[in-house]
This record gives structure tokens, C-alpha cells and sequence, in this order.
């Protein structure tokens, strides 16, 4: 027999895409706000909104009628025909929002109209309103969430930790609040505060505030082609996060979206300069008429599709190439591809070594190796010069793929191999039992760096170097988050982080492996990981992960001319490394064999 769902069991499904987590709810009801034409926005949040998500704005209100019509499915304000759709300037229009959110919660709305003598408050529990009262309260609304899945225990197993489920919501905040310097902003959890937006003039000081030291670098860039017009804070040289997310805020029309075409469009501007594996801090507000857009793709709204993806992949990566060049920042011939890791204008670690680096004492056996043969490639030589390696590795096919653990190395020891030479400042070329081995020199080091530090702890007491005056780093207020609960265990590791203040902590030590890392990137980059690790995941796991951010931090970086005597103390240390336990990461070194290159001269 075929039934017609009950409303409430229809909510309540439509909740599950709507309602993933505490954060998706504020995010519809932080948009429902500023719908209203809210200027000041009061989040008060507890244990990371599983029990309260709490919104007081001082929109428009609603009537006493559309206090309860606003529960029912499909009622919205905001369009009346399909054709509206079209020139939809809010945020919401679906009407599905809150009927999904009162549906797998306990719900309490109190709201106010211009003009209206008193407000009126309506509570409902699992979707079943239990009560309609007049309710004295100030012009605006205010909708408190508790218990959120209280009846849907499916969902409420997927909840993450207190500090996970906070970090997100906060992140929706950030998101609303990035594009809004003009409303004021304020959000506490468990009574203390958590983020403070106070209203500003323009998004650049909102950026400022809301992003720490990544956001104050940031540069504004407006541009507009074809009807469509971009209002943009971008990374200058040199400012750029391990993590994608929290860096680029890209919109549409003021709503967040996740966005393949501007996404791309953002990525390809930024090609070549922003090393591999690094993500620029980006603002991005693209403006264009409602037509031309569909935002009717996805019921969280996060998607769009544009009438014409191209048009508005060119406006934006031509108008951010241009404001990128005219902040002074070339983008080098190509060496994005080449040069992996470090773009060359990118300043190299002012420190030393970190790996033992006695004088320059001539090492016979190595000054035979070092003579450069005919054929050798000279490093003077510009990188977009040099044959390209990672196609030759790539042709060799078999050969040069990486070995697998037990034929790493045609010789015992990495110690025993003959140095060539370098190539391309990026890897070291050496020989070995009639083989050629080919050294990735950063993953290489990253290596050796991850080895010390994970010894470092097994030594009874991590090896610091303290700092001579603590470092200041200021984070944004999730990242700030994410990051406190773990300082112990970075201690442990000769890290010695502590917070100051809001959202700023001191570091007042690394460890020995990584004097001359840039703190700052340090820290913020160990952030990054700890929001996306979760903190559902074991702390194993976790320390390992963030070892192994620290060893990014390694000074040996790709694009950094080595002396003969740095390449073999960079062998000699890759002995110490226990490749069969950190078998993890990139390949960092690639075998060819003398057969592949007899096959390969048409010798054999
Ligand atoms: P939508 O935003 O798609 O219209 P919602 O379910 O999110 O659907 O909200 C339903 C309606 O409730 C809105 O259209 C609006 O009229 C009203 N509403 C919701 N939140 C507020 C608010 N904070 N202030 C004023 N009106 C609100
Ligand atoms: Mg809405």
C-alpha cells in the first residue's frame, strides 16, 4: 500500500540534507538573519552546539502568523513563483530551513515585527509545536536549537567531539561574517566568548580581524568584465596555508559556495606562484546578475551553476592575474612545474643547516665524484632551461617508479652511493652498483627531519632549542581553537607553544631539528591539521600527523643549491632513517637501473 508521509516525517528527512551538524543549522539560521536586514548578530553556543545553537538578530521579526507558517514546508517569504527564482537576491528561498531544523531538535522561536506590540513565542519539539504565546521581546528574532538529534540517534552518532563540532560552527560564522564587515558580530560558547566581529567599514579589516596574521597580509583587488564583478582580498607572495580549507572564502553573490569553476578559476591564477601543495588565502566575492546563476542546485545552497562557467572562470583568474601583477608579484617562467615546492622568489630560510655542517673540509673521495662529467647538467643554468626530469622518470616507466621497501637501494647504505651531483637544485643524482639513484633532496630531508623528531621523543625528554624571545602568532578563532587543546603534546615534542590571550599564542621553543622553520607557518600549518584531523580520530594518529607537518618545516626545500659536502650528509642521515616504519609520503628516491639504460641507448 502506497501512503503519503505525515509532514513531520517528511521534515525530518529533508533534515538529513539540510542538517548535517550543529554548523549547517546556525549556517541556514545566520542566513535567515540576514535576510531580515540584521545588523547585529548575539550566537551563544554549548558543547560545540549539540546542546544549544542560540541566534539573536535585530532583523525584521515576523508576525504572530508567520511565527508558526514559518515551521511549515516549503513556506517562505522570499519568492512566490518558480520564475522569482530568477531574480532571487536572498539567501534562502527554499523554505525548508527551519521546518528541517525543528523537525530534529528542540526548537524555541520568540520574534518581534516593526510596529508589533509584543512578540510572540512558539515552541516545538521534534517538529510538534507544543506552544503559541505572546511573549514580550525586543524587534528582531531569536531562535534557540537544543538537544539537536535528540530523535534521530543515527545522526547524533556522527557528531564529533565538543572542539570539532565548535571549530565548525565558528567557521560558519567566519564565512557569514568575512562578506559582512557592517554587521556586528558575537559569538560565545559555554558563556565565554569565542569570536567577536565588531562591525568595521570595509571587508579587508574584517579579513584583518577574522583571519590572524594571514588575513592582515591580504590585498585588495576589484575588477568586473562582462557583467560580472569581483570584489577580492587576495595572498600576496609568501602567504600561503598547508590547508585548503579555511583559505579560500570563495562567493557568489555574498553566499559562500563551494564552487569548482571559481575555485579553479582562483587555483589557475595563482599558478606558479604559490608552491605546490600550498593554498593562498583568498577573499572572493563574484557579482553578477541573479540570471545569470543558478543557486537552486543543492538544498544547502553551498552550489551554484553559472549560465556561463568559461565567462566567469576568465574574469576571475585574468582580473586576479592582473592584480597580482600589479602588486609586483611576477610569476616565474614556469618554474611552478619544475621547481616543486618553492617557487624562486619565494625567500629562501635565512638559517643554516640543521644537519651537522663542519667547515668546508674537502673530501677527496667526493671532489672525484663532484667532477662534473660532459654530459653533467650544470645548475647555473636556469630551471626552465634544464630537461624536464619528471618526464624522463616518467618514461623510464619501470625502471625509475619508486622502489618498493627492500630494493630501495642497490648498495646497503645511502652512504654508499657516489654523489653526482645536483639537478635543478632539486634532486641529488648519485650512483651505485652500476645505478643510477635519484634523490628527491626536500622529501629527502623531510624524512630525516620526521626520523629526529620522532626520536627526539623516544630519548627520554624532547631536545629544544628555546627561541630568544617568544614568537607571537595570532590564529583565527577556530584554528585558535583546534590548536589549544594540543600544546601539551606539542611540548612533548620540544614545541613549547603557549596561549596569550585571545587568540594568540607564544612560541617559545622548537625543536632542535627545525631551528630557522618560520614559526608562525609552523604553527598555523599544526593548526590546519589538528581541525581537519578531528578529534575523533586517535591520538596516535594525530601526533603522528602532526610529526610529520613539523618535517615539512624542514629547511632543505626544492630549489636550494647544496655543496657536495651537504649531499652526503643528507645520505649519511637517510641511513639513520628506519624506512620499513616511515614508508609513508612521497617517494624519496627512484632507482634506474644500468639495464633501463643500455635499453634506453639501444646498447642491449
Ligand atoms: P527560507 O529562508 O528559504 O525562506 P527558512 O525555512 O529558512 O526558509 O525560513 C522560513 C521563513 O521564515 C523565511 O522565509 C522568513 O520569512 C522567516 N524567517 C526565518 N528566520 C527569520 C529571521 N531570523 N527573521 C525574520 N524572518 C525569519
Ligand atoms: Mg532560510
Amino acid at each position: 500500500m502506497i501512503r503519503i508521509l505525515e509532514d513531520r516525517v517528511v521534515n525530518r528527512i529533508a533534515a538529513g540534507e539540510v542538517v548535517a551538524r550543529p554548523a549547517s543549522a546556525l549556517k541556514e539560521m545566520l542566513e535567515n538573519s540576514l535576510d531580515a536586514g540584521s545588523r547585529d548578530l548575539r550566537v551563544a553556543l554549548r558543547a560545540g552546539g549539540r546542546s544549544l545553537i542560540q541566534i539573536v538578530d535585530d532583523g525584521c521579526g515576523m508576525s504572530a502568523d508567520d511565527a508558526t507558517m514559518c515551521l511549515e514546508r516549503h513556506a517562505t517569504s522570499k519568492i512566490r513563483a518558480f520564475e522569482d527564482l530568477e531574480e532571487v537576491r536572498t539567501l534562502g528561498f527554499r523554505g525548508e530551513a527551519l521546518p528541517s531544523i525543528a523537525a530534529v531538535s528542540r526548537f524555541e522561536l520568540t520574534t518581534r515585527e516593526h510596529g508589533a506590540d509584543a512578540g510572540v513565542r512558539v515552541d516545538v519539539e521534534g517538529g510538534r509545536i507544543l506552544s503559541v504565546e505572546a511573549a514580550g521581546a525586543p524587534v528582531g528574532t531569536r531562535i534557540s536549537v537544543r538537544s539537536l538529534f535528540f530523535n534521530v540517534p543515527a545522526r547524533r552518532k556522527f557528531l564529533r567531539t565538543v572542539p570539532t563540532e565548535l571549530g565548525h560552527c565558528l567557521e560558519a560564522v567566519t564565512r557569514v561574517a568575512l562578506v559582512h564587515p557592517e554587521i556586528d558580530i558575537e559569538v560565545t560558547h559555554n558563556g565565554k566568548s569565542a569570536l567577536r566581529a565588531p562591525r568595521t567599514e570595509a571587508r579587508a579589516q574584517r579579513a584583518a580581524h577574522l583571519l590572524g596574521a594571514h588575513g592582515r597580509a591580504l590585498v585588495t583587488a576589484s575588477f568586473a568584465s562582462a557583467g560580472i564583478s569581483v570584489e577580492a582580498l587576495i595572498s600576496p607572495v609568501g602567504v600561503h596555508r598547508s590547508s585548503s580549507r579555511g583559505s579560500s572564502y570563495l562567493y557568489v553573490n555574498g553566499r559562500f559556495v563551494q564552487d569548482p569553476v571559481v575555485r579553479r578559476a582562483v587555483t589557475e591564477a595563482y599558478r606558479g606562484i604559490v608552491p605546490k601543495g600550498r593554498f593562498p588565502v583568498v577573499v572572493l566575492d563574484v557579482q553578477l546578475a541573479p540570471s545569470a546563476v543558478d543557486v537552486n542546485v543543492h538544498p544547502a545552497k553551498t552550489e551554484v551553476r553559472f549560465r556561463n562557467a568559461r565567462e566567469v572562470a576568465q574574469v576571475i583568474s585574468g582580473g586576479m592575474r592582473e592584480a597580482l601583477e600589479a602588486h609586483g608579484i611576477q610569476r616565474p617562467p614556469d618554474a611552478g612545474a619544475f621547481v616543486r615546492g618553492t617557487p624562486r622568489h619565494h625567500p629562501a630560510p635565512p638559517n643554516p643547516l640543521p644537519l651537522t655542517r663542519p667547515s668546508a673540509l674537502p673530501d677527496p673521495a667526493l671532489s672525484a665524484g663532484w667532477t662534473p662529467s660532459p654530459v653533467a647538467v650544470r645548475p647555473a643554468r636556469p630551471p626552465e632551461a634544464l630537461p624536464r626530469l619528471d618526464s624522463v622518470a616518467a618514461e623510464v616507466g619501470g625502471g625509475a617508479s619508486p622502489a618498493p621497501f627492500g630494493a630501495l637501494l642497490p648498495v646497503p647504505r645511502f652512504a654508499d652511493l657516489r654523489v653526482i651531483g645536483q639537478v635543478a637544485r632539486t634532486y641529488i643524482l648519485t650512483e651505485g652498483a652500476g645505478e643510477l639513484v635519484i634523490i628527491d633532496q626536500h622529501a629527502a630531508h623531510e624524512r630525516v627531519t620526521l626520523h629526529r623528531l620522532q626520536s627526539n621523543q623516544h630519548d627520554g625528554g624532547p631536545v629544544g632549542q628555546r627561541l630568544l624571545s617568544p614568537v607571537m602568532v595570532e590564529l583565527s578563532a577556530a584554528r585558535a581553537r583546534a590548536l589549544e587543546p594540543r600544546v601539551e603534546m606539542l611540548s612533548l615534542h620540544g614545541l613549547e607553544v603557549t596561549p596569550f590571550g585571545d587568540r594568540t599564542f607564544a612560541v617559545k621553543q622548537v625543536p632542535a631539528v627545525l631551528i630557522g622553520a618560520d614559526p608562525t607557518r609552523l604553527i598555523s600549518d599544526l593548526a590546519d591539521d589538528f581541525i581537519e584531523g578531528g578529534s575523533g580520530r586517535p591520538v596516535e594518529a594525530i601526533r603522528e600527523r602532526a610529526l610529520a607537518t613539523m618535517a615539512c618545516h624542514t629547511s632543505i626545500r626544492a630549489g636550494q643549491t647544496l655543496s657536495p659536502y651537504e649531499m652526503r650528509e643528507l645520505l649519511r642521515a637517510l641511513d639513520q632513517v628506519d624506512f620499513s616504519v616511515c614508508a609513508h609520503g612521497r617517494p624519496v628516491c627512484i632507482r634506474v637501473s644500468g639495464t633501463e639504460l643500455e635499453r634506453r641507448f639501444h646498447r642491449a
